[in-house]
Order: structure tokens, then C-alpha cells, then sequence
């Protein structure tokens, strides 16, 4: 077993009774250093410098393997208040015209693509063909046939994808993924996803079908269709959907507001998940089987998550997620390791698989069977 796979086993099988801890203080506390922590740092850019790379800049600062050495973006003003901010020199800074020429950059290991979802595929494909790896932010692509074409330019690069899925090293989650692998729920039966906010700014890129591809399903609701996977353990066979929609103005043709969606799995068991830019508390998932349950309450936020199972609360301490993910993915990038949960672009394409489907469905009304 590699050092990686060794130290997320360890970090889910763990039962810390400290709820909360700071990121540097958890990366000081010996379960979260049992892995490789003296191996390679990835120099990573970061593309889009808006609302989501502040969060994962900051996040960074409290990486042990991953540090920012690069900057992309269209804004001159960003770039001079970014390169101060995190010690990026100028020959590191890029815009949208010019970031090809990273190619010739040593000091930059992996793009993070942070931009609007209808910008990842070109962006990610322009990486690759520079040499570098990329990851991108989720969704991936808008749809699965442009996720499978960023999967595939970049086999042929010989750089790797990676998809910006934080949840897949939360430790909560691994927790119940590790009791439902060790049988603990029993024959799993239902999974229920409910995925949500209320949506403010009407003029954002979210609600602009021809940046984010669709509505909340692109953006919040895919939390559900990525968490039924990992929470069951297997992949839908088919998907049923009904779309609703109370206000056609803020929502335009092809912006979803509401989507209910179920699916199937080869076990028997099903899910059941709502997906809405129009309502608000919506970070709840539940998982049942014959034996036990499992609730994670918030369950896709930023955290601290909060869940519980058939035997007690869920004690896994709080690492900001983001912090975790870069370290993890400094391992899968340079170490080769092995996430508990794919975080890969084939991962991606399955998701959009399925979000393809459910817009399909609901298009349609009718079942799709569905082939991952
Ligand atoms: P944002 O609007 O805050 O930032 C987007 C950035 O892209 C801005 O700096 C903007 O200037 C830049 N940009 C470049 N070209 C652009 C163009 N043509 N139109 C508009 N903006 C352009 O958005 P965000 O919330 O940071 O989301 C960015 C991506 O990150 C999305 O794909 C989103 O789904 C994802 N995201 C992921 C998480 C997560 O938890 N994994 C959370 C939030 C956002």
C-alpha cells in the first residue's frame, strides 16, 4: 500500500475526538503527517482569479506539499495585487493571450482552472499542450463528450487531470465511506442527496447558459449526483428527472432552477435527489442500509461537516478542505498515489454522463439507461 493511500485510510479510520482543529495545527498532529510530508512540492498556477482561487490561494498557504508559483489572469491589476499577496514574480504571471508560453516555465508544475465552467475544456486543453498538468474546477466541461476530449488531449499529453472534487479527502466522508466498504450499513438500500441554495445576483455567470452550460445542477446539484456515487458505491444503471421552475425570468431556457432526480444502481438500491438555485438549507446527505445509516449535515460545504451514524456522532477533526485536496493531490500528481476516491477526469465524465442524462430525462420525461 503506497504512503498516500496508507495516510487517507489511516485519516478515515481515525476517530480523533477534536472536532475542530486549524489547518496548521491538524498538519502539526502525527495522523495527519504519517504520510510522506517530506516528498515534492507542486508548483501550482493559478487560472481565474475570482471568487473560488481566493478561497483555494488561502487554503494553500497551510499546504505542506503544494505552493502557488504561478498566476493567470485577465486583469494587469490582479496579477500585480495576487504577486505580492503570494510571492509570485512576474515572470510567473500570465493573461488569457500569453499563458501557453508556461510551457517554457520550470517552475510551474500544474494549472488549477478556477474560470467559468464553459471555459475549462479550452483552458485545460491549452495546459495540456503546454506540457503541464491540469485540474480543473468542477463541472469539468458541460458536457460528457467535451470532458471525455479533455480526458483524452490530455493521455496524449502525458500530463494528468485531475478534477477539483475537495469532498473526495474530507474526512467525514471518508469515514462513511470506509464503514459502508466495511459492511457496517449493512446491503446498502437508499441514498437521499439534497443540494441547494438560493441564488442571488441575477446578472452572474451561473444564471448565463452559455458560461455555466445549465443551471443548479451544473453547479450545486452535481454535489448530489457525485455524493449518490460515492456514498452507495456504485454506478447508476438508469436516471429519471423532473425539472420545475418558478421564475422563468431569473431562470432563462436551459438555466435549471429545481431538478429532481433518482436513480438506479446494479445493487437494487436507489437514489433519491433534489438539485435548486431556489431554496435554502440544502447540504443534506443520507445514506440507509440494512444494518445502519449515515447522515452528513452539512454535507458538501466548506465545513466543518457534521454527520452521524447508526453508532454516534462522527468525530473526524475539520481541516479546510481545499488544504487537504492540494496536499492529496501533490501526491496523486508526483507520487503517483492512489486517492479512496477518484478525483481523475474520468471521474468527471461519469458526472456529466449523468448530468446529460438528467437534463435528458427531463427533456424527455423518460428513462435513461445509462452505461458508465
Ligand atoms: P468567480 O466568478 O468568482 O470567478 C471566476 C473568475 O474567472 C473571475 O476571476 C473572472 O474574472 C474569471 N474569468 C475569466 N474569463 C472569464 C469570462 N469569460 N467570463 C467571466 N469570468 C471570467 O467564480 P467562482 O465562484 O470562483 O467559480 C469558478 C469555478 O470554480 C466554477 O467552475 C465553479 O463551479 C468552481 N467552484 C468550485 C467550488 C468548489 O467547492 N469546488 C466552489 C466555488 C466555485
Amino acid at each position: 500500500m503506497d504512503s498516500r493511500r496508507d495516510f487517507l485510510q489511516k485519516l478515515a479510520a481515525s476517530a480523533i475526538a477534536i472536532p475542530f482543529l486549524s489547518p496548521a495545527k491538524a498538519w502539526e498532529n502525527s495522523s495527519f503527517l504519517s504520510y510522506n510530508p517530506d516528498g515534492p512540492v507542486l508548483r501550482v498556477a493559478l487560472m481565474g482569479l475570482g471568487g473560488y482561487a481566493s478561497i483555494v490561494a488561502k487554503a494553500m498557504q497551510d499546504c505542506k506539499r503544494a505552493k502557488i508559483t504561478g498566476l493567470i489572469s485577465g486583469t494587469p491589476a490582479k496579477l500585480a495585487e495576487w504577486g505580492t499577496k503570494y510571492n509570485v514574480p512576474e515572470k510567473n504571471r500570465y493573461n488569457y493571450e500569453n499563458f501557453d508560453d508556461i510551457k517554457n516555465n520550470p517552475e510551474i508544475d500544474v494549472v488549477y482552472v478556477t474560470t467559468p465552467n464553459a471555459l475549462h475544456h479550452d483552458q485545460v486543453i491549452r495546459v495540456a499542450r503546454a506540457g503541464k498538468h491540469a485540474i480543473s474546477e468542477k463541472p469539468m466541461a458541460l458536457n460528457a463528450k467535451d470532458g471525455q476530449e479533455m480526458v483524452d488531449v490530455c493521455a496524449n499529453a502525458g500530463v494528468k487531470l485531475l478534477v477539483g472534487y475537495r469532498m473526495h479527502f474530507e474526512p467525514k466522508t471518508l469515514e462513511v465511506i470506509r464503514m459502508r466498504k466495511n459492511g457496517e450499513f449493512g446491503k446498502i438500500m437508499f441514498f437521499q442527496g439534497q443540494s441547494g441554495f438560493r441564488i442571488g445576483d441575477p446578472n452572474q455567470w451561473r444564471l448565463n447558459k452559455a458560461l455555466a452550460g445549465g443551471g443548479a445542477l451544473m453547479d450545486i446539484g452535481i454535489y448530489a449526483v457525485n455524493g449518490a456515487r460515492y456514498m452507495i458505491g456504485e454506478e447508476p444503471v438508469w436516471v429519471t428527472a423532473q425539472e420545475t421552475k418558478t421564475d422563468s425570468v431569473k431562470f432563462k431556457e436551459g438555466v435549471d432552477e429545481t431538478i429532481q432526480f433518482q436513480m438506479g444502481f446494479p445493487s437494487g438500491a436507489v437514489a433519491s435527489c433534489l438539485s435548486t438555485y431556489n431554496m435554502s438549507y440544502l447540504d443534506r446527505f443520507y445514506l440507509t442500509g440494512e444494518k445502519g445509516f449515515a447522515e452528513l449535515q452539512p454535507s458538501t460545504g466548506y465545513g466543518p461537516i457534521k454527520g452521524r451514524t447508526n453508532k454516534g456522532e462522527l468525530t473526524q477533526p475539520h481541516v479546510t478542505h481545499q488544504t487537504l485536496q492540494m496536499d492529496a493531490m501533490a501526491g496523486i500528481i508526483l507520487d503517483g498515489d492512489t486517492p479512496p476516491v477518484p478525483v481523475d477526469g474520468a471521474e468527471g465524465v461519469r458526472d456529466l454522463k449523468i448530468i446529460d442524462a438528467i437534463y435528458a430525462a427531463c427533456a424527455s420525461g423518460k428513462r435513461q439507461e445509462l452505461n458508465l
